[in-house]
């Protein structure tokens, strides 16, 4: 295991965190260039009531405003969870040469569960993909969200 990986995951776990206290579904990001973190992002989806709100796309918005070029050629990309179809298209999009994922997520995910979005042969730009990085932290905090969630409905069913 990478000790690098592991350092920069645990902050987008941290940045995941950040979602989840404004109770959605927590997904975080760190982007980092020269060994330094130059961008972090958590899902927003709901906060912000926008589909755009993901944890990828913030940190990519920001990532190229510190570079000051839409290509972020030397960047790495840490992600508490595999990338959705968007937020893939993003990073290929954005040339980013490494990506490094926590959990996959196997109903929606696309880097290399539904769709492999990030190595296409087809495309002129191909990731190398870490995976499994912290996952258990990763999923277990996903995982446990989604049963809390569950028992919250549940309650709420439940005649006073
Ligand atoms: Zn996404």
């Amino acid at each position: 295991m990478n000790e690098l990986d592991t350092k920069y995951m645990k902050e987008a776990i941290k940045q995941a965190k950040k979602a989840l206290k404004l109770k959605e579904v927590p997904i975080g990001c760190v982007i980092v260039y020269q060994d330094k973190i130059i961008a972090r992002g958590y899902n927003r989806r709901n906060t912000d009531k926008t589909t755009l709100g993901h944890a990828e796309i913030t940190a990519i918005k920001k990532a190229s405003r510190v570079i000051g070029d839409w290509r972020l050629e030397d960047c790495t990309i840490y992600i508490t969870l595999e990338p959705c179809q968007m937020c893939a298209g993003a990073i290929v999009q954005a040339r980013i040469p490494r990506v490094v994922i926590g959990s996959m997520n196997p109903k929606a995910g696309c880097g290399g569960s539904v769709l492999n979005i990030l190595q296409m042969e087809q495309f002129n730009h191909r990731c190398e993909v870490t995976r499994g990085v912290l996952e258990e932290e990763c999923s277990t905090m996903l995982s446990s969200f989604f049963k809390q969630l569950r028992q919250e409905k549940a309650k709420r069913r439940e005649p006073s």
